[in-house]
């Protein structure tokens, strides 16, 4: 029994439930298991990424410098934008909940889409406010609903959150729409651009938001060294920004939120641009092939511009993603995301690695027909 006080808030939050692990697999007696749950990147980081890790392990008796002054500046320099404009966090999980304290009083609100990344909704409530879901329209039911984002926004709205391109769904929404929202959305909310997935996009239709800097409407940009660095387990992320709002929140973090390893990581995987180029090939290939096959299986499977694909399984998906974790393959059931239980998010591995896991969703499937 918790005697102390403890904040409405906290009582009533809905904690965000993070994909399983190879620890959740143990249950199953299972010990080795292939992980397409949580959108990590199949080839790891580059080799010289893991040697700037193993070099910084002789550093890590002092504390960090507390302004991140190289990564800061490596960043600065490789994404032609002034330091002032820049933060780093641990991950963008760190750099979005900091923005969501700072911008959001009890009562306030922030826009955000559905199907969509609920940790801004954890985030909002948190913090005393409200997230307010908006679906994509009858037609695109799994994109952003720009206009209805715009529509939604009220007296109490500091922010409207985009993400592309889209975590669960896999979409993209195009340059010409962006910039349609950007000259409509009033200038005293923030857009929060979450870029994760920015790197595997490779169409020319899509807007790249740190193009947009600089303009009349405040936009932050969020991206992460998570994805196709392959350094989720390091925590590491950034956000470009106009330099007062930066500063806001730089005052608002916590002093040591990005370890040395991690920033000694990320200066690395700055300069380990045919790694990145690797990981957005497999990325492509590997996502069309499991996209095909899926298809060819019966299943619903959406467009995607990311690392994993967007499917729904013409059977009953509690027990077919529990087929898959016994035969050591996890997936991500999107129930946590508010989806019925035949949604899947499944991140791509090797192609050794998927087609092991079509052969282990074939027996799952004639095991489980009637
Ligand atoms: N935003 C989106 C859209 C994501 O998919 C993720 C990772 N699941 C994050 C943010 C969090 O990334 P990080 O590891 O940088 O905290």
């Amino acid at each position: 029994m918790v005697t102390v006080h403890v904040r409405e808030a906290v009582k009533t939050l809905r904690p965000y439930r993070p994909g399983q692990t190879q620890e959740d697999l143990r249950r199953f007696g299972v010990e080795s298991c292939v992980k397409l749950g949580s959108n990590e990147n199949p080839l790891g980081p580059a080799p010289a990424v893991l040697e700037a890790i193993r070099r910084s392990a002789e550093s890590v008796r002092l504390y960090p410098e507390p302004g991140v002054p190289r990564l800061r500046r490596a960043l600065a320099d490789h994404y032609r934008r002034p330091v002032e404009e820049i933060l780093t966090g641990a991950g963008i999980d760190d750099l979005l909940d900091l923005t969501v304290r700072c911008l959001l009083d009890p009562g306030d609100n922030l826009v955000l889409a559905f199907p969509g990344f609920v940790r801004y909704e954890v985030a909002a409530c948190l913090a005393g406010g409200t997230p307010k879901r908006i679906p994509g329209s009858p037609a695109s039911p799994y994109a952003h609903d720009l206009d209805a984002m715009l529509a939604a926004v009220d007296s109490r709205t500091r922010m409207i959150v985009l993400v592309n391109p889209n975590n669960p769904t896999g979409s993209m929404f195009p340059r010409h729409d962006f910039e349609r929202f950007l000259d409509r959305v009033p200038s005293g909310i923030l857009t929060v651009l979450d870029e994760a997935y920015f790197e595997f996009v490779d169409d020319p239709e899509y807007a790249d938001g740190l193009t947009y800097l600089g303009g009349e409407k405040p936009l932050l940009v969020f991206r992460t060294f998570s994805k196709i660095h392959s350094l989720a387990g390091l925590r590491v992320g950034f956000g470009v920004g106009p330099a007062d709002l930066i500063a806001f929140l730089d005052r608002a973090r916590l002093p040591f939120n990005v370890s040395v390893p991690a920033q000694e990581a990320a200066i690395a995987a700055l300069a380990s641009p045919d790694h990145v180029r690797r990981s957005r090939v497999l990325a492509h290939e590997e996502t069309d092939f499991l996209s095909v096959a899926l298809r060819e299986r019966g299943w619903q499977v959406e467009p995607t511009w990311t690392n994993f694909v967007f499917a729904r399984c013409p059977v009953p998906g509690s027990p077919l993603a529990e087929g898959l974790m016994r035969r050591g393959f996890i997936l991500r059931p999107l129930t946590a995301f508010g989806l019925d239980d035949q949604w899947f998010r499944i991140s791509h591995g090797t192609r050794e690695q998927n087609q092991a896991l079509l052969a282990a969703l074939d027996a799952v499937t004639r095991a489980l027909s009637p």
